[in-house]
């Protein structure tokens, strides 16, 4: 029997720079150490006081269906938060809880692309989003960020090619990037969403990892509330990736499509992680900040390690675990450069051709691992670079 062509064809084929990826986990597998710089997830796990109060909650006989837009606390709680770090007025009514940002995605573009409609995303990206708007029966198509604009996406690019589109997808601050969208950079992106009628589906789950500069949601910007859906999640605020606990934010009406679309897929998130979630989020700020501190300390090693050479450059870093570097000096693409680096040292870093083709030539480095082992990786990757230099 033939699997329906949306399933089979999630993943577009051909090349896609995860060649190096897949190398070191068989490396992993067959007992090499290998310094691992691919992945973004924490260091750290769920902090046990908020797998104590998950564990309260489940005790206290949370295990049943909960509601399945989310439970009326963890909404508010969400919709609290969101209305004091925007200025937007946010309510239970603007909030759907979804398992993990993934499906929020996933969900978003259903909610707002018909089967083969066409929805855009930028290059560079998280890996997902091709796939996500396939699968949910969306034309993906790409607008290129270049490089030398900092990745900073242009509005006119975007216009270029919004022509029959339902929505557009961005991600600030940005994975694989690591940049954090500058607010002329949001104004035009959201002059394109009103002149042409687009949806923006706006991925800010690394709204917590912000190391320069401001993040702005874009549903804050004058007439976007009704134009945006704003994914969110605690993954990364909240070391809570194996949770699966995120939302999405928008106008009531869709949150009311999303629910009934939820009735009929997730059917909702447990509630006792509901509740852990309600629990980790009125830990506040504070503890948000050391969650997020260990990024903040690697970024500073690397610009440390970065400045006492010439052969890679950093992609000015405001946001988000990883770090993107030019290693174009070397005359190498970013699949050369990772799979040769990772065959001399044992060092696993992504390829920015993983994450489309703007970043070619580039190398993204996720800040997940123990601090003086991140900096004496991050040593051997640019003398490794600078051996390979031309002008060495
Ligand atoms: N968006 C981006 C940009 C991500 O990097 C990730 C996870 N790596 C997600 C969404 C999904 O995260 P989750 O489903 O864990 O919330």
């Amino acid at each position: 029997m033939k699997a329906s062509h949306r399933i089979s064809h999630i993943l577009g084929g051909g090349s896609d720079g995860w060649d190096v990826f897949y190398k070191a986990r068989g490396m992993i597998a067959a007992g090499v150490p290998v310094t691992e710089l691919t992945i973004g997830e924490h260091d750290i796990g769920t902090a046990a006081p908020i797998l104590q109060d998950m564990h309260r909650a489940a005790m206290a006989g949370h295990t049943g269906y909960a509601a399945i837009s989310g439970t009326t606390e963890l909404r508010d709680t969400v919709a609290a938060r969101v209305q004091t770090r925007t200025g937007v007025p946010t309510t239970r009514d603007n909030v759907l809880i979804t398992p993990g940002g993934q499906s929020a995605l996933f969900a978003a573009h259903v909610a707002t692309c018909d089967a083969g409609d066409t929805a855009l995303y930028i290059d560079p990206y998280y890996a997902t989003y091709p796939g996500t708007i396939r699968g949910a029966g969306a034309v993906p198509r790409v607008i290129a960020a270049r490089a030398e604009d900092g990745f900073q996406p242009r509005a006119a690019d975007i216009a270029a090619m919004a022509e029959g589109a339902k929505s557009l997808l961005i991600n600030s601050p940005n994975n694989p990037t690591g940049v954090i969208y500058s607010r002329a950079t949001l104004d035009g992106i959201a002059q394109v969403c009103m002149d042409q009628g687009l949806w923006l589906i706006s991925d800010e789950v690394y709204d917590t990892q912000i190391w320069e500069g401001t993040h702005i949601s874009p549903r804050a910007l004058p007439g976007m509330a009704e134009h945006t859906l704003v994914v969110g999640s605690m993954s990364k605020s909240h070391a809570m990736t194996g949770s699966r606990c995120g939302w999405i934010v928008g106008p009531a009406d869709m949150i009311t499509h999303l629910t009934n679309l939820a009735t009929h897929t997730t059917y909702g998130v447990p509630g006792y992680i509901q509740d852990a979630s309600v629990f980790a989020l009125k830990q506040g700020e504070g503890f948000e900040a050391e969650i997020a501190a260990p990024f903040r300390r690697r970024r500073a090693l690397a610009q440390a390690v970065l400045a006492g050479q010439n052969a890679v450059t950093l992609v000015p870093s405001a946001g988000a675990m990883y770090l993107m570097l030019d290693i174009r000096s070397t005359g190498l693409g970013g699949e050369a450069f990772a799979d040769a680096l990772l065959d001399a040292h044992h060092i696993a870093v992504m390829p920015g051709e993983s994450f489309g083709t703007s970043a070619a030539g580039h190398l993204r480095v996720a800040m997940t691992i123990e601090d003086s082992h991140f900096e004496d990786a991050l040593k051997t990757l640019c003398a490794f670079a600078q051996e390979r230099s031309p002008s060495h």
